[in-house]
């Protein structure tokens, strides 16, 4: 669990799943299953479609329930002609704190690139939202040896011109793309590793402040694993897809340590 006082985030991205009466549900159902001192422990993020933000929001307000709501991307413009966007000021007047930037689902299936992961990361902090940058590399690179290559010009290209004192407030989310809903987690060792490394990148360009950042695991997190993964020193909490969507498992994968 990650070192240097770095509270743990555990945060469940639904994907593309469920209407609004479905997330009502999962969120309500969630908060029987975590008690106070899971919060103390962990911070516990849902992030539903854009549909259910308000639904969520509100459920989360009428029970006074300490789950932090999580937007799966946003636009990186505040307003304007964008048929079909949201825009970060829109998710913060929902009291979303976190958002994710660059999953590899929108990288992959939309074009996304590490330009404009950054310009969503800028957009994010300006709203005073946490962004969630992802990264990660495919199993192509991987075998070819590129993936500490790929993760540092991702990582780079993510954080491009912002300052210092902005970083103790973000979030990175390590993804390996060949983890992702395949079932087949990476190697906690080999996740440390790299989480290693990545906080090693953003310390060249900004010093200590690189020790506030939390670093994300994610990729077919699920109750049987999360504690191994969750022990390792630079490993902060995880991005938790497929096993988010039932409640109980979700439950268990914030308890990691019970
Ligand atoms: C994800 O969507 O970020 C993810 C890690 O998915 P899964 O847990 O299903 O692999």
């Amino acid at each position: 669990m990650g070192g240097m006082n770095r509270k743990p985030l555990m945060v469940g991205n639904w994907k593309m799943h469920g209407a609004h009466l479905e997330a009502i549900q999962r969120v309500q159902k969630l908060s029987y299953l975590l008690d106070p001192g899971d919060y103390d422990r962990v911070d516990v993020a849902v992030a539903p479609p854009f549909t259910s933000l308000r639904s969520v929001q509100t459920v989360i307000e009428m029970d006074r329930l300490p789950i932090l709501i999580a937007a799966q991307n946003m636009h990186w413009e505040e307003a304007g002609a964008y048929t079909g966007e949201i825009s970060a000021p829109m998710l913060a007047k929902l009291s979303v704190s976190y958002v994710i930037a660059g999953h590899s689902e929108r990288r992959r299936l939309f074009g996304e690139d590490d330009r404009t992961v950054n310009r969503k990361v800028k957009a994010a902090l300006s709203a005073g939202l946490t962004p969630i940058a992802a990264v990660g590399e495919t199993i192509e690179q991987r075998e070819a040896g590129e993936a500490a290559r790929v993760l540092r010009g991702q990582i780079s290209g993510a954080l491009a011109r912002i300052p210092t004192e902005d970083i103790p407030r973000l979030v990175v989310a390590y993804e390996p793309v060949w983890a992702i809903g395949t079932g087949r987690h990476a190697d906690p060792s080999d996740a440390q590793e790299t989480a290693s490394a990545l906080r090693e990148s953003i310390r060249k360009r900004h010093g200590n402040a690189a020790d506030r950042v939390r670093i994300l695991y994610g990729g077919s997190i699920n109750p049987g694993n999360a504690a191994a993964l969750m022990a390792k020193r630079d490993i902060d909490g995880g991005l938790v897809g497929g096993a988010s969507l039932d409640p109980h498992t979700f439950a268990s994968c914030v308890r990691y340590w019970k």
